[in-house]
């Protein structure tokens, strides 16, 4: 059903429901529709902003029986651009936060529709932390169902690595605890493919002794020289320790690298590090990165954490396009450098294009343990364009997939949920692989044979 809902169904389902129910033509409508990826410009039928599961399950089961489509919304950052059905009811969890941490247990507990920023605040109030993303505004729960990948992953392993339970209102409206030992399969698939079996009203989440600071670094060097800086980064990412993440970037002016002035509106290569150990062991440590040319710029020193985890939360504000490819790898051929250094020279809006490196923590925790897949691959190979002109939207997405086409040859299995725009049966199954992907849908079958929940990365019962 895609028309107005009826007058008398709205003042029926108001008397079961505290939460805010936003309609078209309410005040509040624009601003509650508007999501992080402007491109995203959606009329739903209906926001719902549940206050408890109860709420949820009303909510789901509000839109089962009229036969509207479902979203579920948190912080509103889908990359995969599919949280607001035009037409559809959106289960907006943004009234469900709050963060409290048990220091004792060095555990914390995270409502469902709480954002990073305030979880990295409430955990470093007690020197702990949780690995978790890099700009505070997204939501922890796409970004956890996901896999979660951050600056302290290589460290502490990804956001499901330290997940303990997750709450959850299922497609059928009960409320379910998934743990290692409550329905351990469903957990098992929460951990890569979560927004396929419900809606996460609660998590729990593992934490570490850490902070305050972070030490941290960044050498720039002109394109000329990629492939000497790449030599470096490759032969240090080998062997790297756990405490060490590393990444290698190739951008014009990206709002998270500054440009030196030599170099200004020129493409530029970058290698940056983050080193979470003792300090005492990060001369030792990065050592490595040190060899090869002398960089451009260098900057190095100590940042406080919580600040180094907010230093981007407004040049990556709401309100521009954006697109993100990635895959997993295990190297980089000279002949797709050359490739990736031109493309982003050339690109038609802000393109960039980077190399994490992965394993450390990540590839300590066995394959088959969660349903994210790939966690022996070397790195993470992203493109990445975000532009402000809808004239330029196919052309923008051409170049993501033009330059992802430059590094196929290096893929390796898996693919980061969280990190594609697009989506798709054959999306998905590069995502999880052949095996994964079975074992999902049967998982899928079992919670939710309807595919209420198909706004995501879906699993297809
Ligand atoms: C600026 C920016 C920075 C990012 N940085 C990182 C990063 O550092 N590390 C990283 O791993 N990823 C990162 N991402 C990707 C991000 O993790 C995903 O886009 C994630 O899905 C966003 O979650 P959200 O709750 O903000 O998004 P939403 O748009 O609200 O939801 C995204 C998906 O999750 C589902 N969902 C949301 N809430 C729930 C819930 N409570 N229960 C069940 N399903 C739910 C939605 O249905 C949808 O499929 C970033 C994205 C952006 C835009």
């Amino acid at each position: 059903m895609n028309g107005p809902l009826a007058t008398r169904e709205l003042d029926r389902l108001r008397r079961r429901f505290r939460g805010d129910v936003i309609l078209p033509g309410d005040i509040a409508y624009d601003a509650a529709r508007r999501l992080w990826n402007a491109m995203l410009d959606r009329r739903p039928a209906a926001i719902l902003r549940p206050t408890t599961a109860a709420e949820v399950a009303t909510a789901i089961r509000f839109a089962r029986d009229r036969d509207l489509v479902v979203a579920v919304r948190s912080g509103g950052h889908s990359v995969a651009g599919v949280v607001g059905p035009d037409g559809g009811l959106v289960i907006d969890m943004t009234a469900m936060q709050g963060v409290s941490v048990d220091p004792a247990k060095r555990i914390s507990t995270v409502g469902g529709g709480e954002l990073l920023g305030a979880l990295d605040v409430a955990a470093q109030a007690h020197g702990l932390v949780c690995p978790i993303g890099v700009i505070g505004h997204t939501g922890v729960a796409g970004l956890t169902l996901g896999g979660g990948v951050g600056r302290l992953q290589r460290h502490f392993g990804l956001t499901i690595d330290n997940l303990v339970a997750v709450e959850l209102v299922t497609a059928d409206g009960r409320t379910v605890r998934a743990s290692e030992t409550e329905e351990p399969e469903l957990f098992w698939g929460l951990r890569g493919a979560g927004w396929n079996f419900g809606v996460a009203t609660a998590f729990e989440f593992r934490l570490h002794p850490f902070g305050p600071d972070l030490h941290r670094g960044v050498r720039i060097y002109p394109a000329a020289q990629a492939h000497e800086a790449w030599a470096v980064f490759e032969a240090f990412a080998r062997s790297a320790p756990h405490a060490v993440a590393t990444i290698f970037g190739i951008d014009r002016e990206g709002p998270t690298v500054d440009t030196p002035d030599a170099l200004a509106g020129q493409t530029i290569v970058y290698v940056a590090f983050n080193h979470s150990g003792a300090p005492e062991d990060v001369e030792r440590d990065t050592a490595g990165l040190r060899a090869g040319p002398s960089p451009v710029s260098e900057t190095i020193g100590n940042s406080s954490y919580l600040e180094v985890q907010g230093a981007h939360d407004l040049v990556l504000g709401w309100g521009r396009r954006s697109y993100l490819l990635s895959t997993n790898g295990n190297g980089l051929s000279p002949a797709a450098l050359d490739q990736l250094v031109d493309l982003v020279a050339t690109s038609p809006g802000e393109g960039s294009f980077s190399i994490t490196a992965l394993r450390g923590a990540i590839a300590d925790v066995p394959e088959d343990a969660t349903a994210y897949a790939g966690r022996a691959a070397a790195y993470d190979l992203s493109a990445d364009i975000a532009w402000t002109d809808p004239n330029l939207d196919e052309a923008c997405r051409a170049w993501a997939r033009q330059t992802m086409a430059a590094v196929e040859p290096d893929r390796a299995l898996g693919r980061y949920a969280n990190g594609n725009s697009a989506a798709g049966p054959e999306v998905s199954r590069s995502i999880y692989g052949d095996a994964k992907l079975e074992r999902l849908r049967t998982l899928k079958r079992s919670w939710d044979p309807d595919n209420v929940f198909h706004l995501n990365h879906n699993i297809a019962p």
